[in-house]
């Protein structure tokens, strides 16, 4: 009987962590990716899926217990803390190993034009006195830009949204990551965008937003990361599937 594993996912890591780990142990190994449900057809890790909330840490832990998960791998997105914080307590609640995939932070260079802001309202007043400001930060949360009435505003998104946007006359731009910094420095070009608000995501995958940026001297408005949850943390897919290995002795085939 394969032993099972929860990644808590909906990012680009956890795809490749799941993808990572079925190829690696095979039938000795359930992989099971959950994802939110937010988008309407995301792409498929290897493994199984299954989709939408589970109603709080209390839901998660039943479905854990029913479902015979032996460890959970938390690769959300670093501003997902809800689902981190409800994952830690049910691990804790049913007494199962659960590891944080905390994805490092992009750093700063000297000659990059950040402004920090602790969150979506802080990016709203910073946005006020611009021209043509590209909003990166997902579909969540945009009513905080609703009194914005100043610059141009662009909301880059995965997809369509179903409903209308909360900021009148926003324009919508659709774009999947990655991204390269050449269809970033074209694309930001051909749209007038002085200004950038983007999430510190970390990670390859939408970096190159921020190289093309610095390239063309927009300003970066940088919501800065929620804190990290106190948990075992594995910073990249090789130390998540050493992690896996140790908790569920388990050898690559
Ligand atoms: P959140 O605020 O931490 O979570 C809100 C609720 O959504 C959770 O309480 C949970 O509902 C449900 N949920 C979140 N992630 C889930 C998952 N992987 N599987 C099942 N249920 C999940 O999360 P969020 O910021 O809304 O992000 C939602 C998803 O989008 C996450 O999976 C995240 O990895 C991905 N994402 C988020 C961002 C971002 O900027 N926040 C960016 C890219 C991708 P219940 O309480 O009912 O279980």
């Amino acid at each position: 009987m394969p032993k099972s594993v929860l990644i808590l996912g909906g990012t680009g890591d956890a795809r490749n962590l799941a993808d990572k780990l079925v190829d690696t142990y095979g039938d000795d190994l359930r992989v099971i990716t959950s994802l939110a449900g937010r988008t309407t057809s995301p792409r498929q890790p290897k493994g199984a899926i299954r989709e939408g909330g589970f109603g709080g840490a209390e839901g998660l832990a039943k479905y854990l217990k029913e479902t015979k998960i032996k460890a959970v791998i938390d690769a959300t997105h670093p501003y997902a803390a809800q689902i981190s914080k409800h994952g830690i307590e049910a691990c804790q609640s049913i007494g199962i190993p659960y590891v944080l995939f905390d994805r490092p932070a992009w750093v700063q260079d000297p000659d990059e034009n950040w402004l920090h802001v602790p969150d979506m309202a802080g990016a709203a007043d910073a946005i006020e006195t611009t021209s043509t400001a590209m909003i990166t930060t997902g579909i969540q949360n945009l009513d905080a830009f609703k009194n914005v009435h100043g610059p141009k505003i662009l909301v880059r998104l995965l997809e369509h949204p179903k409903t209308e946007l909360p900021i009148e006359d926003a324009e919508i731009v659709i774009g999947r990551p990655p991204y390269s910094l050449n269809d970033e420095v074209t694309l930001f070009k051909l749209l007038g965008v002085d200004t950038l608000v983007t999430k510190n995501a970390g990670g390859d995958a939408t970096r190159a937003k921020i190289d093309a940026a610095r390239v063309l001297g927009i300003h970066v408005i940088m919501i800065d990361r929620p804190a990290t949850p106190p948990a075992n943390t594995v910073t990249n897919i090789d130390e998540a599937v050493s992690w896996i290995a140790s908790e569920l002795a388990l050898s690559a085939r």
